[in-house]
This record gives structure tokens, sequence and C-alpha cells, in this order.
């Protein structure tokens, strides 16, 4: 497997510390609302990752972080007057909820920051022992950029830019006012009752910290693989490693991998220009959380992705080939154990393979895709396809789906077709091969009588509900 690593910003072939077990951080969400599908589109890009490192057979340990304590949940709490805890707890949940619905696997593990507060502490402390942190009038810590010699090697910032001692107090901010970053906020009337106590004074810990320090305490002091959206480079993800290599002084982390980000009918996504959605906004109007998923993972992670109701349009009847070819070759394949593949199928898993491993080429992977169910419906019209290929054709689909999580999400074997159903549309094609056209016959009727449709055609019988 090559990825493009955002610090080097060249391919890098992935050598996990530990073999065949990699360890991967991805940034998560910040709950003071319901997550949109931008923010989608990093956690679906991170998800066809874990699973493209799960199909070449290592092992993952995947940490998600939930930023419950920050400038952003602590102003939505105090403008709803609840207690933090209360204001994120939904928003919490409603991220779970979303991600079942883009079949998105779940991390090992999914640190809550107010849960982690004593390990950010320490780090705070193991800062201050090696002189990059210090304490400022206003009672808040920062970090001292211009005494860690590498700060800026991710974001590959331009370290004369730094005017010195400048700070700032924000968790967003700009490469043009890069400065002292604020690890420890001291408590302010904003703050209500969110606060820690500390050996600084009361405060809370800045956004940054939260990961590094959470990060380390779940996957070491050094990892493999660290991902999120590409507006998270800058500070977030180069501070992170200011306070992870100044506190170890080891490197943080071996590959840094950035999705580019989601616009909405080739526009930035904002309130302002109306065309802002959340999953259950789409979800409302009709399209599936499958349908979403195509559409969101259908492209290059590194290239923007322009999302439109004509891409979800197409993801549509994309999806509807892909199920009339797999349930074809499921009736095809009946009960029969895998045989020999094809030598065009054994082309087909390579080309995936080359492709997916490529630095997540998903088009390729999904051209790949899309020439496998092209050759299966051509041998299959011309009766070249018997039912042990069909078989192991089928196991080729069902490991392809291993990546893109699409061709069984949400359906049973073939259709949704009970097991009964099943059963009643093998016999039939048992009975056809045997030329017992009455059997056939009464099997048609008797799954008309139990509300499913069967079509023969050339390749194979088409079973739909009526
Ligand atoms: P946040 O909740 O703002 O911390 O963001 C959670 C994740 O979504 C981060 O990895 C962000 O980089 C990512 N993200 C935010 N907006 C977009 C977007 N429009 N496109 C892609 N990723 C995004
Ligand atoms: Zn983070």
């Amino acid at each position: 497997m090559h990825f493009y690593n955002s610090m080097t910003r060249s391919k890098e072939s992935l050598v996990p510390i530990e073999a065949g077990h990699v360890k991967l951080y991805t940034c998560g969400p910040t709950v003071y609302n319901f997550a949109h599908i931008g923010n989608f589109r990093a956690y679906t890009f991170e998800d066809v990752l874990r699973r493209t490192l799960l199909y070449n057979g290592c092992r993952v340990t995947q940490v998600m972080n939930l930023t419950d304590v920050d400038d952003k949940t602590i102003r939505g709490a105090t403008a709803a007057g609840v207690p933090l805890k209360t204001f994120t707890a939904p928003y919490v949940q409603a991220f779970f909820a979303d991600l079942k619905t883009l079949n998105i696997q779940p991390a090992e593990v999914y640190p809550a920051a107010t849960d982690h507060v004593p390990e950010m502490l320490a780090l705070v402390e193991k800062l201050f022992a090696r002189g990059l942190a210090y304490k400022s009038d206003d009672g808040s810590v920062y970090f001292s950029v211009a005494k860690l010699p590498g700060y800026g090697k991710l974001s590959h910032l331009d370290r004369d830019q730094l005017r010195a001692g400048t700070r700032v107090a924000q968790d967003e901010y700009e490469k043009e006012s890069y400065g002292d970053f604020a690890v420890w906020k001291s408590w302010d009337a904003h703050d209500g009752d969110v606060f820690w106590d500390s050996p600084w004074g009361r405060g809370r810990p800045g956004w940054h910290l939260e990961c590094s320090a959470m990060a380390m305490k779940y996957l070491g002091e050094t990892f493999d693989l660290h991902t999120g959206g590409i507006d998270n480079l800058f500070p977030h993800h180069e501070n992170e490693i200011a306070q992870a290599e100044g506190a170890t002084g080891k490197p943080f982390v071996n590959l840094w991998m950035h999705c580019a980000h989601l616009r909405v009918n080739g526009e930035k996504m904002s309130k302002s220009l109306g065309n802002f959605f959340t999953l259950r906004d789409l979800l409302g109007t009709g399209w599936s959380g499958r349908e979403i998923r195509y559409v969101l993972i259908n492209g290059h992670y590194r290239q923007p992705l322009n999302f439109t109701f004509d891409a979800l349009d197409a993801a549509r009847s994309s999806l509807a080939r892909i199920d009339e070819c797999v349930d074809a070759l499921t009736v095809l394949a009946g009960q029969t154990a895998s045989g020999a593949l094809p030598a065009w199928a054994v082309l087909g898993r390579q080309a995936f393979e080359a492709a997916i491993n490529d630095d997540l080429n998903v088009p390729e992977a999904f051209a790949a895709l899309f020439a496998l169910v092209r050759e299966s419906n051509s041998a299959m019209h011309q009766s070249a396809l018997t039912p042990e290929h069909a078989a192991a054709v089928l196991a080729v689909f069902d490991a392809l789906d291993g990546v893109f999580g699409l061709i069984r999400f949400g359906r049973a074997l073939g259709a949704g077709m009970p097991p009964e159903i099943e059963a009643l549309v093998q016999a039939r094609a048992a009975a056809r091969a045997n030329k017992d056209f009455a059997g056939s016959d009464r099997l048609r009727d008797e799954l008309a009588a139990k509300g499913w449709e069967v079509r023969d055609s050339k390749e194979g019988q088409k079973v739909k509900r009526l």
C-alpha cells in the first residue's frame, strides 16, 4: 500500500511500526451540531482507508476523538443555557446513528475529551519541564512555537513570518496569524461552569492538546497514520505535532493523510448560500444512506468532491446495475460451492487491488468493479458461466465490498430476498435445469402468491418484489 504523505508531499509505502498492525488516529467531530455532509466526506474517506488496511490483511486500531469541550461547544451550551454535557450528548448520539446510516465501520476507541483532562494536564506539565510552555498574564498557558525547531514542518510554514511573542487564544485561526497557541485556557465568565482545576488555575484544555493527549494514550508516542480534512492540517495537526514531539522528543506520526473539501453544486458549503446539508436533510428528501455513501466515496480523496443531486441520481442507477448483476449471479450460483474464477474476474480483482492500494484510487477501483459487472453480465448472457463460476465471481464482489461497503449494504442476499423466497427461486432454477417446466410454473405461481415476481431472461431468473 502506498499513500500520499502530506508531510513529505510524496507517496510512501506504509510500513506499520508493529508488523501487520496499523495504528490510526482520525480527528472526530466537534459535537456542537449535527455533522454536515462535508464532515462525512472526511469520515467516509477514513472508512475507505480503514477498510483498505483490513482488505490487505492488517489489524487496525483506529481512534476517533469526540471533541466535547472547545470554543464551539461552550458557546453552544451557553447559548442554550444548559450544562455542557447536556448540550453535547444528543449530537454524540446523532453522530453514531449517522455513522450507521452511512455504513461507516466503528473505530476501536471513541475517547471524549472531557474524560481525558488528567492526561492533558500531564502533557502540559511535560511541556513546562522542557521549556516549551509558559503562563501568560491572562492565566492561560501557551506553547512557545519559536522554541521548537521543527514547528511548521507539516504545513510548510515560513518561520520568518513568525512575529515573536504573538499569541492566539482561539482554537481555530489562519496561517497568517500563526504564533504561540493556547494549550490551557484560563476560565473566564463565558465558560460558565465549564472548568477543571489545574496547577495553573481553573481552566480548560485547548482543542489541539486534546488530540495529542488522546492519540498518545491509545496509540503510543509514535504511531503509523493520522488523518483529517485538509482544514485540520493547520493549525490543528501542526499543533498536535508540536505538543507531542515537544513533550516526548520522538516523532509523533509516520504518515499524514488529508482529504480535500466537499463542495456542493460547485460552491463552498455554507449556511448563507443555502447549500448546507446534514445527512438528515438528505435522508428527509428521500435519498438513502447507501446512495449518499456512494457519492461521498466516489472520487479521489485528495481532489475536491462536488456533491450534486445529479450525482445522487447517478448513484441510484449505478447501484441498480450492480444489484441486478449480483442478484442474477446469486440465483445462478444457488447453493453451489465456489469453483475456479474466470480469467476476467482474476484480472478485475487485480485491477481493483492495484487501484485501491495506490493512494486509495477509488475512481479506478469503481472502474474495476463495473468492468466485473459488465463481464459477468456478458458471460451470463452467453450462458458461459456455470453455477461454480458464478459463486466464485460473487465471492470476488464480496471481497471488493469489504472496501466499498455498498454492495451488500442494506440488502439481504439477492435483492432483500427472505431465505424462504431464495429457496423457492433456487428450486425453480433446478426445475428449469431438469426441463421440469410444470414444476417451474408451479414455483413461479407460489412465488407470486408470496409477493415476488420472477422473470426469465438470458442471464437467468430475475426476481423482484411485486
Ligand atoms: P469538525 O467537527 O469541524 O472538527 O470537523 C470534523 C472533520 O470534518 C474534520 O476532519 C474536518 O477536517 C472535516 N471537514 C469539515 N468540513 C469539511 C468539508 N467541507 N469537506 C471535507 N471535510 C470536512
Ligand atoms: Zn484532532
